[in-house]
């Protein structure tokens, strides 16, 4: 349906035609590290280029809809073979084509500003021009002597952000920006990788060294408790934590079920009640257990919501606790100077984990964590003889990865094409079309609002008018049985949308903080395409009402 036809294929695609054997040996090997510098090299260079952009420029454009509708299963057994053959199969042109035609159109098409469910969406076009340079330069920022000047621009960048995020004098940062002794943050590959370094410093820091101790580091875990009277570490995040916290209390030896979940009140952010009642519950009848962590969320993955951060941090300061702030999501609303207010007490975070692959509309992946206290991340630091010396600028001495790419390019270079204004105008458009979208559900009477856009995600769902008033006089059980159908039927509409395959609408289970309805769930919508306007959002939610109408009808009455 949507395969790129004969005359509009890319130009590349008529090398096949050339059909000369392929055949892998020392001189085509040599052609395909060397350039040649002749013209015809050149054009052929250019015009795979041409084939990249255009061709899948092509593809966006013409491809509205979210993805091909072939069910994985089939999809799954069109790729079998495992055998890697002896002999080239095929040429550049050919399998750029075959990406261009047999991979794309089954991918998802995050670029629709139909695709509203999830964290991942359109790039400015700049993203793939920046990320080609990367490649082409492929430098390794694990030390200095594969990357000079790019690792310096890297600590540069994390300047930049950290002065976002913690707004320190100048002097501060003249002093650490290039310093081969200190670190303001680090990049990773993603935010689980930035959550669990921040909580990696802050393990290291607690148990660290000390009398006939060398550190948790070098002794490990069991060791780190005896010495320092620990039974038990845990970490602090309200019930909307991403599990990514998890997954880093279990791998750095702490166990993923002492990351405990604090509720949240009517707004979805932390319950500052019960996060000081349950401090105040494990100092009285666990005294051998010690608190690694309170993570405050900016932006929870599926509310978006706004934990109290500077509450969280006076209790953090007065207990001496490691406060994290995972702005994974929400880190970038700091540039819009409109609601940078919604993530106040950030800058009094010990660590933030900002995402640039998220509201840094970055591609494919970049993590970063920050550290208030330039000397915190000493706390990680190794040195492999041959590749890092203590006080070089060799950024794998403080970094869970080693080598790595030279990702900061493009950040530092997307903060110079978009400045901090063109970040701004991404996120208040996301804040701003989540708020009007909020308005339009509340008008139509078919659905519910369930939780209300702080930034720019909402989750809402779809309940009749009849259904809606049963439930206002249902007793507690008979609610738990409209509240199950209803979740069963928000779950078939959801399914239907994404299979009619024009948008897609992501959905999840949220326990409300009254727990009167037990687990709910609901659609959840993520605004970040600056293509996504109402008229858009008024069309999805027009399409699940006729859906639920036309196809659902029976799954949304109730048998009073
Ligand atoms: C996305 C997200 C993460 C995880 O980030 P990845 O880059 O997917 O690893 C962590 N925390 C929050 C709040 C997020 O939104």
């Amino acid at each position: 349906m949507n395969k790129i036809s004969q005359d509009d294929r890319a130009p590349g695609a008529d090398f096949r035609s050339q059909a000369r054997e392929l055949v892998a040996n020392r001189e085509t090997l040599r052609r395909i590290f060397i350039m040649r510098e002749d013209d015809s090299a050149r054009e052929t260079l250019v015009k795979y280029m041409e084939q990249i952009l255009f061709g899948l420029q092509d593809f966006l454009q013409r491809h509205v809809g979210i993805t091909e509708e072939v069910p994985l299963k089939e999809l799954s057994e069109r790729f079998m073979d495992t055998t890697i053959g002896r002999h080239p199969e095929k040429k550049l042109a050919q399998v750029i084509t075959d990406l261009i035609n047999g991979i794309a159109p089954y991918a998802v098409n995050v670029a629709s500003p139909y695709f509203v469910g999830h964290m991942t969406s359109a790039i400015p076009f700049f993203m793939v021009h920046l990320s080609t340079i990367v490649a082409a330069l492929n430098q390794n920022v694990v030390k200095i002597e594969t990357s000079k000047v790019v690792s310096i621009v890297e600590k540069q960048v994390l300047a930049k952000i950290h002065r976002l995020i913690y707004g320190f004098p100048e002097d501060f940062y003249k002093e650490h920006i290039q310093s081969g002794y200190t670190s303001l943050g680090g990049f990773v590959e993603d935010g689980t990788l930035a959550n669990l370094s921040a909580l990696w410093v802050a393990r290291n820091r607690l148990l660290g060294p000390k009398e006939g101790f060398a550190g948790v580091e070098q002794e490990g875990i069991a060791r780190a408790f005896a010495a320092h009277g620990v039974d038990r570490l845990v970490v602090l995040i309200s019930q909307l934590g991403h599990y990514s916290l998890r997954k880093s209390a279990g791998v750095l030896g702490l166990g993923s079920d002492n990351v405990l979940a604090i509720g949240v009140d009517e707004h979805n952010r932390m319950d500052i009640g019960e996060l000081t009642s349950t401090l105040g519950h494990l100092a009285k009848t666990e005294p051998r257990t010690r608190v690694l962590a309170v993570v405050g969320i900016s932006g929870a993955t599926e509310t978006g919501t706004v934990d109290p951060l500077g509450k969280i941090a006076d209790i953090c300061q007065e207990q001496g606790i490691h406060f994290h702030v995972d702005a994974a999501w929400g880190g970038p609303t700091l540039f819009s100077e409109k609601y940078a207010r919604l993530l106040s007490g950030i800058e009094r975070a010990d660590s933030v984990t900002i995402d640039g692959h998220k509201q840094f509309y970055m591609p494919m992946t970049c993590g970063m964590v920050y550290f208030k206290d330039p000397e915190a991340m000493d706390a990680i630091a190794y040195n492999a003889r041959y590749v890092a010396r203590p006080g070089s600028v060799d950024l794998g001495i403080r970094s869970l990865a080693g080598s790595r790419p030279s990702t900061s390019l493009i950040l530092d270079s997307a903060l110079k094409i978009m400045g901090a204004q063109g970040y701004a105008l991404l996120i208040e458009h996301g804040i701003e079309t989540a708020a009007s979208q909020a308005e339009e559900i509340e008008l139509r009477e078919n659905f519910q609002l369930m939780t209300r856009p702080e930034l720019n995600i909402l989750t809402y769902r779809y309940c009749p008018p009849e259904i809606q008033k049963h439930l206002a006089t249902a007793g507690p059980e008979e609610a738990l049985v409209i509240n199950q159908a209803l979740n069963e039927a928000n779950i078939a509409l959801q399914r239907r949308q994404r299979e009619a395959g024009k948008s897609f609408v992501s959905r999840t289970t949220l326990r409300f903080p009254d727990g009167r309805n037990g687990l709910t769930v609901v659609l959840r919508v993520v605004i970040m395409n600056p293509m996504t306007h109402m008229g858009i959002l008024r069309e999805i939610l027009d399409e699940q009402e006729s859906i639920a109408a036309r196809q659902l009808p029976e799954s949304f009455r109730i048998e009073p």
